[in-house]
């Protein structure tokens, strides 16, 4: 029950109304027994400074950002997680001693807990990243820091793929290159490939980035960041070459637990994340209608 004490935690975009943010930060919140609330502040962008002044002086407990504020809210913070600075996007404000608060991404997190969770490692594979955007530059930075021996980055924009790649070299040490999206469908060398970009998300099912039906045949693992359909046309096309296959579910999951642990400076025993990631899955299924 909200009482006079609830602390108030809130996720910052716009727009927000359509988030699982709370439903799943409010389901933690009742399974570790933390009196606190989790609800959606749509920002429009000429109020975001008011809007990060406010969460200060209203005492909000913590808060998440997303689309499309993820990069302007680092010119508002007083500190920035190294990785967060590296990725150049933060999707999680955390106070620490006082009213000064630092930015993290989580996202990373989130896909590397779930990669860990279905059995998948990084280290010293060769991973292909589709799209380069805000959530692939967070995956670039995973599988740097995972030590895979190779990242490829292929984008329609070349530029934003070099971006990636040189972040991913200069600051990991990890070996990089930039292909087309037409040469990325025939690479050999890939163990890995991770489709960042929103094509195939509902209610567009039928587009994928990969037009072929016989792409990077030597992959083991593709990994698409949509959740929405549970399986993209690309995620379709790489079962049936005989991939290991994950949609984006469990990373949105597991970037909102890391919040939620940095948030109240606890770990999540692995039961109590199990419980609500089921009851998250069940939930999307029920309430959602997830297609
Ligand atoms: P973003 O910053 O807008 O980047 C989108 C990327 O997709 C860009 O590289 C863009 O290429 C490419 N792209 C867009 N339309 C394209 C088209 N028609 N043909 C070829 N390439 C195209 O988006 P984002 O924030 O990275 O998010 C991307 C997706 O990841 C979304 O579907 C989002 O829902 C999902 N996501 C999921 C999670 C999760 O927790 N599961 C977290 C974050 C994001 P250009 O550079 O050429 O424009």
């Amino acid at each position: 029950m909200i009482t006079g004490k609830t602390q108030v935690f809130g996720l910052i975009g716009n727009p927000v109304a359509q988030s699982f943010s709370p439903y799943i930060h409010n389901s933690l919140a009742e399974a570790m027994n933390i009196d606190m609330t989790y609800v959606t502040f749509p920002v429009e962008k000429v109020k975001l400074s008011e809007a990060y002044r406010g969460i200060k002086a209203l005492g909000i407990g913590g808060a998440n950002v997303t689309v499309p504020y993820k990069s302007d809210i680092i010119n508002e913070i007083d500190a920035i997680d190294p990785e967060a600075a590296n990725i150049g996007a933060v999707n999680t404000l955390v106070y620490e001693e006082g009213k000064s608060i630092r930015g993290y991404n989580t996202d990373w997190i989130g896909l590397l807990t779930s990669l860990k969770s279905n059995l998948v490692t990084i280290e010293g594979k060769s991973v292909l990243i589709i799209g380069a955007g805000g959530s692939a530059r967070a995956v670039g930075v995973m599988c740097a820091k995972e030590k895979a021996a190779k990242v490829t980055v292929a984008n329609r924009t070349v530029s934003k793929a070099e971006a990636i790649a040189a972040i991913v070299a200069e600051k990991y040490d990890v070996v990089s290159r930039v292909v087309t999206i037409d040469q990325a469908q025939n690479l050999e060398d890939v163990d890995i490939v991770i489709q960042t970009t929103p094509l195939g998300m509902y209610p567009d099912i039928e587009r994928s980035p990969i037009s072929g039906d016989d792409f990077l045949k030597n992959a083991e693992v593709a990994v698409d960041l949509i959740y929405n359909p549970a399986e993209t046309k690309f995620l379709a096309t790489a079962r049936q070459q005989g991939c290991k296959t994950i949609n984006g579910l469990e990373m949105l999951f597991y970037q909102a637990v890391k919040a939620f642990e940095l948030w109240h400076d606890l770990t999540v025993p692995k039961e109590v994340q199990a419980k609500c990631l089921e009851a998250f899955k069940k939930a999307l299924e029920e309430k959602y209608q997830y297609h």
